[in-house]
């Protein structure tokens, strides 16, 4: 019998979209024994001819301000823009719709969305098939019958059907994540069926372990030549400075566009996670990765991101995320490798889809890592196949340049915070955040992988006299750097560049302008050379300063920059990390245009501004 297909295309710009793909690919052939043909979107031309296919789905990440691809994060008001794009042409050509679109956002987490979404789009893909009959030698009684067979979630009698106690031994006092709910009670839970290993690993102890950074000709090796504290030792949120040396000329970048660094987990952490699954004697061991005979999965591949003869501990450290959230799949694979009774029944019910609520609230909502869970279920001893084969791989993390290549070529700049997580709420131990963390340890001269992310919009305007209205708390005031560092290099080396013409806003938002002022000096001199026309500080934790966050300090000069805006065709650029900053500046902008100028549809306006490019974000979460 031939076996129903669909065409499944994904975008993806660290990764996150391939592995969706990837896992809906696994699902339609094991559990739905349906094919995905699964191709990268701009491979497409090369592979198959879309107005033969009876049935294509897309998953799609957006990136920058809405382009292809990358972070579909809600903070950017052009939300999952790649995808909804996609979207929306189909429906121009003519595509029926057999499912709603959905859009994930990455900051409050994919699975909150992906999860339910992908619980009603089996069935409809089923469905939609049975119509098409996409199987020329399949009969109707055939297809209905193997229908039938195909559940979609296996029904499951619970391995214990009773109520933890409260004198239960997992019991602690920081967390709920082993404590029974009401779902205890429930005699079925529907648990998603087990996904089957497509990888044979193995543990081989050798001498031709290698263990260095993966040569990939899509990243550039750079040298780390200096790494700084910008805040005071008094400031809550320490920012660093990092400088890096590309090795090659050719390295390129622009103000304006961010850079990828390639980084590593936590050693500790790695350690942590070796002696709780008692591998550490075999950390320096080979790790020996081939198809499994028994393979049925159409997308198996041996993972391109673990290099060949790579120790295990190696292949924990820079290629597999360790901190990410288990996946329900990974609960239910870790529910057979678990003994105690309790731990198992706990386990069952953090998969299960009546347990969806409390997978989301004390797994995904406090970003509990693997090791946490393994922490939580101290019977529970996976094998190593599983977490490698399961886990996601390590991805890179952007941070906005703050140099410019008129300054020199072979230096790029960029800040970040430092972010620390406190071992509550579940989280069993205390936690930096991966790249952060990595890039505070490393020591001066480590080589480091990187990719420039180039930005499409967020860039200088061509004309000089065009306004520039920068907002940008924090670690948001980067790119800006970047900006008047170009135009006082401009200023210095292009013949009838005069500084006079330039008209640049900075707003600038910190906690205490003593303590977390990032770029002061910098910024003063910008001023005192006439490349900043105007600066305005906020301090949200001084008393007694008027000027709480960047919204005050705009709204206190609503009256000059709603001119710039309205008349004088001004470029408003936002960058940060705070969620809320977002969408109050741009409350504030509105509210501003709308109180000095006669504009009638103030949404409209806030529309069209974006649409002609004239309101940028570089944002993250
Ligand atoms: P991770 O380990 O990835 O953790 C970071 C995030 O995960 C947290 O913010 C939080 O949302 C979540 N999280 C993880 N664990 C917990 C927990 N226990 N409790 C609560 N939340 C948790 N950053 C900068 O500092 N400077 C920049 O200039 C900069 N530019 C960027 C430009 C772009 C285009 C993008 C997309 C991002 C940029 N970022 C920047 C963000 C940066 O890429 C990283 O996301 C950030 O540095 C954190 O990375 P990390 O690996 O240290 O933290």
């Amino acid at each position: 019998m031939k076996r129903w297909r669909f065409l499944l295309g994904f975008g993806s710009e660290t990764g996150q979209s391939k592995a969706i793909a990837q896992g809906m690919g696994d699902i339609a052939s094991e559990q739905h024994q349906i094919c995905a043909d699964i191709f990268e979107l701009d491979e497409v031309d090369k592979q198959f001819k879309l107005e033969e296919e009876s049935i294509m789905v897309i998953v799609t990440s957006s990136t920058g301000d809405g382009e292809p691809p990358g972070l579909g994060d809600t903070n950017y008001s052009t939300f999952c823009n790649c995808g909804r794009v996609l979207d929306r042409r189909f429906e121009e050509l003519g595509a029926t719709r057999f499912y709603p679109s959905a859009w994930a956002d990455d900051a409050v987490g994919l699975d909150l969305t992906i999860e339910p979404w992908l619980q009603g789009f089996w069935p409809a893909l089923k469905e939609t098939l049975t119509k098409l009959n996409t199987s020329t030698e399949t009969s109707i009684n055939n297809l209905t019958e193997s229908i039938n067979q195909l559940n979609l979630t296996q029904e499951i009698k619970p391995t214990v059907n009773r109520q933890l106690s409260s004198s239960n031994k997992f019991k602690s006092n920081q967390d709920n994540i082993t404590y029974s709910s009401n779902l205890s009670e429930m005699t079925t839970l529907t648990l998603p069926p087990k996904s089957t290993h497509s990888l044979s690993i193995k543990l081989i102890e050798s001498s031709e372990v290698k263990d260095h950074l993966p040569t990939d000709p899509h990243y550039h090796v750079s040298t780390l030549i200096r790494r700084e504290c910008l805040t005071h030792d008094t400031a809550i949120k320490p920012v660093m400075s990092i400088e890096l040396e590309p090795s090659e000329e050719e390295f390129l970048f622009e103000v304006g566009d961010a850079i990828k660094i390639v980084c590593a987990n936590d050693e500790n952490e790695v350690n942590l996670l070796l002696k709780r699954l008692e591998w550490m004697d075999r950390a320096s061991h080979q790790l020996d990765i081939c198809i499994s005979p028994d393979n049925t999965k159409k997308s198996a591949k041996i993972p391109t991101y673990i290099p060949s003869m790579c120790s295990l501990r190696y292949a924990l450290t820079n290629c597999i995320d360790i901190r990410s959230s288990p996946r329900k799949n990974l609960l239910r694979l870790f529910v057979d490798c678990t003994t105690d009774e309790d731990e198992k029944r706990r386990l069952e019910e953090l998969c299960s889809r009546e347990g969806s609520d409390i997978y989301i609230k004390y797994i995904l909502e406090e970003h509990l890592s693997i090791l946490d869970i393994l922490n939580h279920f101290p019977s529970c001893k996976p094998d190593i196949a599983m977490l490698i084969e399961f886990l996601p791989p390590l991805i890179p993390r952007f941070y906005s340049i703050c140099s410019s290549p008129l300054d020199d070529v072979r230096s790029i700049k960029f800040v970040y915070s430092v972010l620390k997580f406190d071992a509550l709420n579940g989280r069993t131990y205390e936690r930096f955040g991966v790249c952060t963390n990595w890039l505070n340890k490393i020591t001066i001269g480590t080589k480091i992988l990187i990719q420039t992310r180039i930005s499409q919009h967020f860039r200088l305007p061509l004309t000089l006299d065009t306004p520039l209205i920068m907002i940008g708390p924090g670690t948001g005031v980067a790119p800006f750097i970047g900006f008047l560092e170009h135009l006082y290099l401009s200023s210095k080396s292009i013949a009838g560049f005069d500084v006079n013409n330039l008209h640049t806003w900075l707003f600038y938002g910190c906690r205490h302008r003593q303590h977390d002022f990032l770029f002061e000096e910098q910024i003063q001199m910008y001023q005192q050379i006439n490349v900043l026309k105007h600066l305005f500080v906020a301090a949200s934790r001084e008393e007694d300063y008027p000027f709480r966050y960047v919204q005050d300090q705009i709204k206190a000069n609503g009256h000059e920059l709603a001119n710039l805006i309205y008349n004088r065709n001004a470029i408003i650029y936002v960058c940060g990390d705070i969620k809320t900053m977002v969408r109050d500046v741009r409350e504030t902008i509105a509210h501003i245009l709308k109180e000095n100028s006669d504009i009638t549809n103030i949404d409209e306006y806030m529309k069209s501004l974006e649409t002609s490019r004239r309101y940028l974000l570089d944002i993250w979460s």
